[in-house]
């Protein structure tokens, strides 16, 4: 086995319960009095050797059993789940590590926070019926005793999917599936989808897709040549005002650097064999610049307009209650723009979403930017589908990251079964074995009709 170090250009060490701060070798002994309260300590908190007379709160713990890096929604989730689920298990040690307690660059925090039923895929489906089902029910996950209730402005309005022609039949059978799998979505006529919508032009619309958020707990059930297994034994951490790395040494290291987990990959060895192997199979994330852009319509579709979805690409979803609207377009492979900055492009709106969304939505001629922002998808470019579990040979690295433009809506289900395959070794509730990373290798991509 090799000994590998992860070296990670990392800022703040978010120690989670469990954690104790201390360094060996730095203690002071009094009169055994200070040994004798430290041992009380160590019984209480697992693992720990906290010093009450020495202040390390500067440094990262010196061990954890699972280190998480990436404090964005999908790396919270799995702590999470981690700390609900250890139960089965008993207590683990969970330290999330996040370079940028600003959040400034993450998709988090830049998303337009959409959530649909919509795939193509039974895993996709599962994944957003269950993040539905948990966002309704916030409280009974996330809250606190004695805070008051935590009320996350959910706003459940649905998608609205539109299809031309050619894309009708798709449309078709992805609704079969969605309902198969419990979701509640229904299919349009240009006719109906008038009577309900008034505000649509449903000129070149041969069916529309409308999803409804369900309540549904309905839940899934899931029931060569040699190679040299690799592990990581330490994360290199620095903490803010400090100006080295200290190791943390840990059991696993999870992935979910959004992104910039491509790069995390790397700086384990991901990818870095001869071409065509297991070993030099890299993580094919990368992060992707998207621009949202919100204007003010007043004659604007209201207060039912669901998020829709052009054929185009084209989306938009009311944002709040005073006539705005919010939305974007992935643009064409060639159209990528240069990821090394977040600036906005307004061009791009102008030129390559405005024309579709009037064409759409005729009240929409007349609107006026009031503002925009640019974020990272966190981009798979083999599928665009997400990677979770454990790389094949780099055996204690997890993933749970590559979702595209539907990261934040699958997170709960995705911390979940993360949770679950590190804590019981396969996944239990939603079988996510498609998303493994070996795909990449085998070149069998995850056939996702509905990508946005
Ligand atoms: C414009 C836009 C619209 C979107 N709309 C939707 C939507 O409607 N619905 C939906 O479901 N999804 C949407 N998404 C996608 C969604 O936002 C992402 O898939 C999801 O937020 C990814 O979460 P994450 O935790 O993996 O990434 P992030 O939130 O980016 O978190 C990753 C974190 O890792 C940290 N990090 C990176 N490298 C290191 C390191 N070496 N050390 C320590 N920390 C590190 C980063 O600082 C970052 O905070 C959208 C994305 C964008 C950009």
């Amino acid at each position: 086995m090799l000994r590998r170090v992860l070296q990670l250009g990392l800022g703040r060490g978010l120690p989670t319960r469990g954690l104790s701060t201390r360094r060996e070798g730095s203690t002071l002994d009094w009169d055994g009095k200070v040994s004798e309260i430290k041992k009380k300590f160590q019984s209480i908190l697992p693992g720990g050797a906290w010093n009450p007379l020495y202040d390390t709160s500067h440094l990262p713990p010196e061990h954890s059993d699972v280190v998480i890096v990436g404090g964005g929604v999908l790396g919270l989730s799995v702590a999470y789940w981690l700390k609900k689920l250890e139960k089965r298990r008993g207590a683990i040690r969970v330290l999330v590590v996040e370079r940028d307690h600003t959040y400034l660059q993450a998709s988090t925090a830049l998303s337009i926070g959409g959530i649909r039923q919509q795939f193509s895929l039974p895993e996709n489906i599962q994944l957003s019926l269950f993040s539905a089902n948990f966002l309704r029910n916030i409280n009974e996950y996330l809250a606190v005793v004695d805070a008051p209730p935590l009320d996350l402005q959910f706003n459940p309005l649905g998608y609205l999917l539109l299809a031309s022609e050619k894309g009708a039949a798709t449309m078709e059978s992805n609704v079969k599936v969605q309902r198969q799998e419990g979701a509640k979505v229904c299919l349009m006529s240009p006719e109906q989808l008038q009577n309900k919508f008034p505000w649509i032009n449903t000129e070149g619309v041969a069916l529309a897709s409308y999803g409804f958020i369900s309540s549904s707990n309905r839940m899934k059930t899931s029931s060569g040549k040699e190679v040299t297994l690799k592990r990581i034994y330490e994360v290199h951490v620095k903490m803010d005002h400090s100006l080295e790395y200290q190791p943390v040494e840990c059991a696993i290291v999870i992935n979910a650097a959004g992104a910039w987990s491509g790069h995390v990959a790397e700086l384990a060895g991901i990818g870095k064999g001869p071409p065509g192997t297991l070993q030099g199979t890299r993580l094919p994330v990368e992060p992707r610049k998207r621009y949202v852009y919100v204007w003010h319509c007043p004659q604007g579709p209201g207060l039912e307009a669901p998020l829709v979805t052009d054929m185009s690409g084209t989306y938009f979803r009311r944002e709040g209650l005073g006539n705005n609207y919010l939305g974007g377009l992935s643009p064409t492979e060639e159209e990528e723009p240069d990821p090394g900055n977040l600036e906005v492009d307004y061009d791009f709106f102008q030129d390559k979403m405005w024309p579709s969304l009037a064409q759409r939505v005729p009240a929409f001629e007349t609107l006026k930017v009031r503002s925009a922002w640019a974020g990272y998808y966190d981009y798979n470019t083999f599928d665009q589908n997400g990677v979770v579990g454990p790389h094949p040979l780099v055996a204690n690295m997890y993933f749970a990251t590559g979702f595209s433009g539907h990261g934040l809506q699958q997170a709960p289900g995705v911390g979940r079964a993360v949770a679950e395959m590190v804590l019981e070794g396969h996944f239990q509730t939603i079988d996510l074995s498609p998303f493994l990373f070996s795909r990449f290798y085998l070149g069998e991509k995850v056939q996702e009709n509905v990508i946005i």
